[in-house]
């Protein structure tokens, strides 16, 4: 079970299930929107997710075709990307979760190709230059 919220608190959530991978996405979407060298993602089941307040205060953007992303209106805080292609999940940010959730065995970092050339990666995680998802499907 995980919980977590918005900056401001005005959304909160919860995910009965675990996180069922992480990703570290490099591209340049996700460094703007994050403000921050890259964006890290849970990936969690879609039916498992619900909101316990604010669903009412988040609004979307669509970052690309068939990518949405999920934010608080009031601080900002980005909650999640959805992927059309990809109905059953979705992608949490981890910033916006509580505490110290478990980590699934499968983390990984994605569009390095796209890295920040002030950011290096010093973990041992694999490294893929595009989206291992969209690849496979
Ligand atoms: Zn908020
Ligand atoms: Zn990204």
């Amino acid at each position: 079970m995980l919980q977590g919220h918005c900056e401001c608190q005005k959304i909160c959530f919860k995910v009965s299930g675990e996180i069922n991978q992480l990703s570290h996405c490099h591209c340049s979407q996700c460094r703007r929107l994050h403000g921050a060298a890259y964006g890290s993602y849970a990936r969690v089941m879609k039916s498992e997710f619900q909101y316990l307040t604010g669903s009412n205060e988040v609004k979307q953007y669509a970052s690309s075709t068939g990518s949405t992303r999920i934010f608080c209106h009031h601080c900002g805080s980005n909650i999640m990307v959805i992927v059309a292609a990809e109905p059953t999940v979705l992608y949490v940010a981890m910033g916006v979760i509580n505490g110290n959730p478990i980590l699934p065995s499968d983390c990984h970092h994605i569009y390095v190709n796209s890295k920040a050339n002030w950011h290096s990666i010093t973990d041992d995680l694999p490294q893929y230059d595009e989206d291992t998802v969209e690849v496979k499907s």
